[in-house]
């Protein structure tokens, strides 16, 4: 997941580069003798992917006691930093928090399906985790890094200016 500390160092990949990589843990995964997974945050062809907390089967707590929407939005620095958080179980309680949570996870869902009907969802969200991050609010640093890859403009990103092969549509290459 690119952050501001990796734009710095120059350390993301692009999503060209990501899917890639992405194909080859998929031939490993036929190939090895030991399962071998991804955790979520690869390029999905469904809008909706369903991740653990957007299917309502995991819950996040922190050891401030917030209940967040997930783990991997959990905590990111900056001058969004809590977009993610449902109520700390200082001043409520734990039921109250977890109503709190199914409401945000009904918005979000509704957001994004609409996101779609108008034909307003691009390659870079069909990168599920990416997405919530742009949804919470939590990248605007890029704009200190506007030749990063995953920067987007006039419809396109910068990944894809550089690797033509990859379809505004999200289509692989074949
Ligand atoms: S960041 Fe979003 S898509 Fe990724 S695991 Fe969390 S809730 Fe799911």
């Amino acid at each position: 997941m690119p952050t501001p500390e990796t734009a710095r160092h120059q350390l993301d990949l692009s999503p060209h580069e990501r899917r890639e990589v992405e194909a080859e843990i998929g031939r490993l995964r036929q190939a090895s003798p030991v399962p071998v997974i991804m955790a979520p945050g690869y390029y999905s062809d469904s809008p909706l992917f369903p991740c653990a907390p957007l299917t309502l089967q995991e819950y996040n707590l922190d050891y401030r006691g917030n209940l967040t929407l997930c783990c991997q939005l959990s905590g990111v620095a900056g001058v969004n930093a809590g977009t993610e958080l449902m109520g700390n179980l200082h001043e409520l309680s734990l039921a109250e928090a977890c109503t709190r949570f199914h409401q945000r996870v009904a918005t979000y869902v509704a957001d994004k399906q609409e996101q779609v009907r108008r034909g307003a969802f691009s390659m870079l969200d069909h990168f599920p985790c990416w997405y919530c991050m742009k949804y919470m609010n939590k990248v605007a640093w890029l704009s200190l890094f506007p030749q990063h890859p995953w920067a987007e403009g006039d419809g396109e990103t910068v990944g894809e200016r550089n690797h033509g092969d990859v379809g505004s549509t999200g289509t692989p290459p074949p």
